[in-house]
């Protein structure tokens, strides 16, 4: 057999294998997985940002084929249960009226001129959630005047024009979609990142649709998924990030691998086959942007790194009582300078001036081992790998 489709069939059945062994929860249908509130950068000012997660049915990909081989979003899904419409509605009424907080927190959107709405998987795809729900979620939107735009995030496929008449007929304001791209280079994009999206035409067709409706596309990069080196993942998360613009994309969010519990990639990681992402590569990364964009102030964010306040969920209770879908591990430097560079990450994040990055100095702990391992090749054809791995 063609060592492409051994590759495939390997990794199909490690990720089904590990999925298996996700334990059944009992969650609360009636209130989100998550409400946390951060910083965010918006046209030159530092706003308020609130995420709501919602609990979800969960990624159709997940569900049909084990899903990408970085997430483990479906950990904090319903396994052989169904969040109906009700279900939905009552989570969102929770958080507009404050009851999922408790007795002591008010809370009002109109305090966060950022708002996210996620679903662990796509909010475009009336099989996760039905485009009733859709709408009343969005209906409810226009009181808020101080919202100035709404971020939600789908798989290519779902990004209709019947979608997005739902919420264009009920909602005012702007709304712009994350879509995991995660790699422009099939094969990366299909064995490395398991994205089930071989038709990268299918995304292109997403971006045209959403600018058609006035609405914005974000593009999801993921730095560095299993089996290739520092410097390959380097190299794929600048081209997709080159690509991604040129396809349209009015913003790209570089996402590090953060490892989750019952990932391909955690699984690799337990056996000593993957390390998270350098942060010195994510410096390495925006300069290799910028140099072949030689555009200075691109949309660019570098995901995951926020001064966060979980307002309900589990997450902000320690390793222990965290919730579900918490990474146990993020990208990361040595425990000296990790922190610090973060601190630099954050303030890029404001600014995109790439000096925020340029000014860490090089840690006598870690920098030389980095660039060690940003030298290493491997010759071998990314199937040969997996076999070898898996
Ligand atoms: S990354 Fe997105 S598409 Fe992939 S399994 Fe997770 S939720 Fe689904
Ligand atoms: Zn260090």
């Amino acid at each position: 057999m063609d060592k492409y489709l051994i590759a495939t069939e390997l990794i199909k059945n490690k990720i089904n294998e590990l999925r298996k062994q996700v334990p059944h929860k009992y969650f609360n249908k009636d209130v989100p997985a998550e409400v946390e509130v951060n910083k965010f950068y918006l046209n030159g000012t530092i706003v308020d940002r609130a995420m709501i997660v919602l609990r979800a049915n969960g990624c159709e990909h997940y569900k049909k084929t084990g899903g990408c081989s970085m997430c483990s979003h479906f950990n904090g899904t319903l396994i052989g249960d169904k969040i109906n419409d009700t279900n939905y509605i009552n989570q969102w009424n929770s958080v507009l009226n404050s009851s999922c907080f408790g007795e002591t927190h008010s809370f009002d959107l109109n305090d966060y001129p950022i708002v996210c709405i996620y679903n662990l998987g796509s909010l475009l795809n009336p099989n996760e959630i039905s485009f009733e729900a859709l709408k009343y979620i969005f209906s409810t939107l226009n009181k808020y005047k101080k919202i100035r735009k709404v971020i939600i995030e789908s798989r290519g496929e779902y990004v209709t024009k019947e979608a997005l008449s739902v919420i264009k007929e009920c909602y005012a304001g702007i709304v712009e979609v994350g879509i995991g791209v995660e790699s422009t280079n099939i094969t990366i994009r299909e064995l490395c990142h398991n994205k089930g999206c071989k038709d990268i035409g299918v995304i292109k067709a997403a971006v045209s649709i959403l600018h058609e409706f006035e609405y914005k596309a974000l593009a999801y990069v993921n730095f560095k998924p299993c089996y290739l080196t520092e410097k390959e993942s380097v190299e794929d998360a600048i081209q997709t990030s080159i690509d991604c613009f040129e396809m349209g994309f009015d913003a790209v969010s570089i996402e590090p691998t953060s490892l989750q519990e019952y990932s391909l990639i955690n699984h690799l990681h337990q056996i000593g086959y993957y390390r998270v992402p350098w942060l010195w590569s994510l410096r390495e990364i925006i300069h290799g942007i910028y140099d072949r964009e030689n555009v200075e102030k691109l949309d660019i964010r570098i995901g995951g790194y926020f001064d966060e306040q979980v307002l309900s969920g589990s997450q902000g209770e320690g390793f222990a009582g965290r919730n579900e879908i918490f990474p146990h591990e993020t990208s990361s430097n040595c425990n000296v300078c990790t922190s610090e560079f973060v601190e630099h990450i954050k303030r890029f994040n404001m600014t995109y001036d790439v000096k925020e990055l340029d000014g860490i100095e090089e840690c006598p702990h870690c920098y030389n081992i980095w660039k060690d391992c940003f030298k290493v090749e491997d010759s071998r054809e990314i199937p040969q790998r997996v076999i070898d791995i898996l």
